[in-house]
C-alpha cells in the first residue's frame, strides 16, 4: 500500500523588492531590486513533502504528495499549477476560484534585512468545506495517510479537515502557523501539532524558553486533547512528547549547520515530518528526519528553492 500525504493550505506569489530603506507612508523608494518567489506555507510544505516523497524498496510504491489549495484564474495560478506538477504534487484537487486572484504577498526587504509585508490572500480565503471534502473521499487507505494543516486559510475548512480527517481515521497533523487561535475543541481530534515557540505561547500562554518550559507547554496541550506535541526550536532542534507513551519526552538535536537563510525552515520541517510519519517511521525517528531535512533547508537562500531532495537528507548521518 502507497503512503500518502494530503497538504491542504494555501499558495501565494511572494513579490519582493530589496531596497536601501522601506517607504513611510505615502512615500516612493526609487532603485530597489525585484524578485518573485512561489510561496505560501501550504505550497511551501506541498514542494517539501514532495522532494521527499520516496519510492518503497518493499513494494515499489511511491509516496504520493496531494496538494488541496485554491488559485485564482489568472497567471500566477497558472504558473503556481505548472511547478506543483513539475514537482510531482497531485493536483487534482487544486481549484481554480472564478472570482477572486491568486493569493499575493508583497514584501519590502530594506538594507537592513527589516522587512514589511502586506498578503491579499485571495482565491485562499475562499478554500471551502466542500472541496476538502471532495478530496477526503478520495482516501482509499487512511492508515498510510497523513493530512497536514496550517492557519493560512479559513479557520472554519481548518477545524474541519481536522474534524473529517479523524472521523475517518487519518492522522491529522497542524502546524499552527501563522499564529492565531482556534476552536480549542478541535485539539483532541488532531495526531500532532507542531507550533514554534511564539505559537506554542500563544496556544498555551506559557513562554517556551527551553526544555523545562517546553515541557510545560506540552502538558498544557496533552491537557487540551492533543496527542503528540512537537514543539519547533530553532537551532536547538525540535522538543518532542507523546502523552501516555513509554517513550519519555526530549529535545531532538538539530544537526549543526551554518544558517544562511531560515525562511521556510518550518515548512521543510512540516513537509518532512508528514512524509516520514506516512511512510510508518515512529514519532521519534520522524522528527529527527524532519530536523535532519530542515537543517539543510537553512544553508540555502529562498523558501521553495532551498528545500532538500530525500536523497540529500537521506545521505546525512543518523
Ligand atoms: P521559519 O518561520 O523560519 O520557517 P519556524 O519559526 O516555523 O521557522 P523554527 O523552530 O525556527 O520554525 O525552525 C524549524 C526547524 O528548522 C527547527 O526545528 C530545526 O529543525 C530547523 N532549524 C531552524 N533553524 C536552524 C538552524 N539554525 N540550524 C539547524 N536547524 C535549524
Amino acid at each position: 500500500m502507497s503512503a500518502t500525504v494530503f497538504v491542504i493550505g494555501s499558495s501565494n506569489t511572494d513579490m519582493v523588492i530589496k531596497a536601501e530603506k522601506l517607504p513611510a507612508p505615502g512615500e516612493t523608494v526609487i532603485g530597489g531590486t525585484f524578485l518573485m518567489n512561489p510561496g505560501g506555507k501550504g505550497a511551501n510544505q506541498a514542494v517539501a513533502a514532495a522532494r521527499l516523497a520516496m519510492t518503497s524498496p518493499h513494494s515499489g510504491d511511491q509516496t504520493t504528495v496531494t496538494f488541496v489549495a485554491n488559485l485564482g484564474n489568472d497567471v500566477f495560478g497558472r504558473q503556481a499549477l505548472q511547478q506543483f506538477e513539475r514537482e510531482g504534487i497531485r493536483s487534482e484537487f487544486i481549484s481554480t476560484d472564478a472570482d477572486e486572484p491568486s493569493g499575493v504577498a508583497l514584501i519590502g526587504v530594506d538594507g537592513r534585512g527589516e522587512n514589511s509585508i502586506m498578503v491579499a490572500s485571495g482565491a485562499n480565503a475562499r478554500l471551502n468545506q466542500e472541496q476538502v471534502a471532495n478530496a477526503l473521499a478520495s482516501i482509499s487507505a487512511p492508515a498510510y495517510t497523513v493530512i497536514l494543516l496550517q492557519l493560512e486559510t479559513p479557520l472554519p475548512t481548518v477545524e474541519y479537515a481536522i474534524r473529517r480527517g479523524h472521523e475517518r481515521g487519518i492522522r491529522v497533523v497542524l502546524n499552527p502557523a501563522p499564529a492565531q487561535s482556534l476552536d480549542p475543541a478541535v485539539l483532541a481530534f488532531l495526531f500532532a501539532i507542531t507550533p514554534n515557540e511564539t505559537e506554542a505561547e500563544l496556544l498555551t500562554g506559557i513562554r517556551v524558553t527551553d526544555e523545562a518550559t517546553a515541557r510545560q507547554a506540552a502538558q498544557h496541550l496533552h491537557q487540551l486533547g492533543v496527542p503528540n506535541v512537537v514543539i519547533t526550536l530553532g537551532a536547538r532542534g525540535a522538543y518532542v512528547s507523546s502523552d501516555g507513551s513509554n517513550t519519555a519526552p526530549a529535545i531532538i538535536a538539530a544537526p549543526p549547520v551554518t544558517a544562511v537563510d531560515t525562511t521556510a525552515a518550518g515548512d521543510c520541517f512540516n513537509g518532512a515530518l508528514a512524509v516520514a510519519l506516512a511512510e510508518g517511521k515512529n514519532l521519534t525517528d520522524a522528527v529527527a528526519f524532519a530536523c535532519k531535512a530542515a537543517s539543510i533547508s537553512v544553508t540555502r537562500l529562498g523558501a521553495q528553492a532551498s528545500l532538500p531532495l530525500r536523497a540529500e537528507v537521506d545521505a546525512l548521518p543518523l
